[in-house]
């Protein structure tokens, strides 16, 4: 079954970088307490994870990754988009925050490799926030 489709999490490969910032990011207690919304559950089921994953893309790209991001320290809304919350969760929110967790030094363009390793990061934290979205209407995911 594929269950992509049904917009529920597929099954979850072992990431052990991953595993180990969760372990960072669940002993402070203003990183852990982030809770995806019904809503933003609704929203992942709605948007299916490759498009939610390209969203993620453009939002690295857009806020984080300039040398001099915009309203630095201020880009990132604490709700309205499922990625917003996954950002503040994993400490992806400013640059501040990728220098002080994830040892991404300010003051230049993120590479590539860089934006590739934070929108993983969010996914993995917004698939297991999901939960089962099977409850949750799906729509036919669109080619972007
Ligand atoms: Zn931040």
């Amino acid at each position: 079954m594929d269950r992509d489709a049904s917009g529920a999490s597929p099954a979850p490969r072992p990431d052990p970088a991953w595993t180990s910032l969760r372990e960072r990011l669940g002993r402070s207690v203003f990183r852990s307490r982030f809770r995806l919304s019904d809503a933003d559950r609704a929203t992942i089921a709605r948007t299916g994870w490759p498009i939610l994953e390209a969203q993620a893309e453009k939002i690295v790209r857009d806020r984080l990754a300039p040398a001099q991001p915009r309203n630095d320290g201020r880009q990132t809304p604490m709700r309205g988009h499922p990625v917003f919350l996954a950002q503040h969760a994993t400490a992806t929110c400013c640059r501040g925050c990728l220098a002080k967790w994830h040892g991404i030094p300010p003051g230049r363009p993120l590479t590539d490799a860089e934006i590739a390793r934070i929108v993983s990061i969010l996914l993995a934290w917004i698939r297991e926030h999901a939960g089962d979205l099977s409850g949750f209407p799906v729509q036919q995911t669109l080619p972007l």
